[in-house]
């Protein structure tokens, strides 16, 4: 855990300790720091008209990584998608596709749901 490198300053909340940069502008840190490091795959169908998409959480990128990322895995599983604040969403259930994906790039990667 890096919780005590976390730089606080009084007129910009949270700073990032890598850019120093405060956290919400900041381009370098991965957008989950408190998650577990383990890429969770999950099959939606819910208020999406009855379509199933794959939504990817808990990448460890950040955002301009896991805007690459998701451009790759588009264009590996020939489907559109896209980055929705720290998750990816995949159209359609590619979830055996994107966890072996995923795996080749060393992701811990889990099934989750559906
Ligand atoms: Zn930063």
């Amino acid at each position: 855990m890096s919780k005590q490198r976390t730089v606080y300053s009084t007129d910009l909340g949270q700073l990032c300790p890598d850019c120093r940069q405060p956290v919400k502008s900041c381009q370098c840190q991965p957008l989950q720091p408190d998650g577990d490091g383990i890429v969770r795959l999950e099959r939606q169908t819910k208020g999406r008209n009855g379509k199933p998409v794959t939504l990817i959480t808990g990448v460890p990128l950040s955002a301009p990584e896991l805007k690459k990322l998701a451009g790759e895995l588009k264009r590996k599983c020939g489907v559109g998608g896209s980055v929705e604040g720290a998750s990816i969403l995949i159209q359609g259930d590619k979830r055996p596709l994107l966890k072996e994906l995923l795996e080749q790039r060393g992701f811990a990667v889990k099934l989750a749901g559906g």
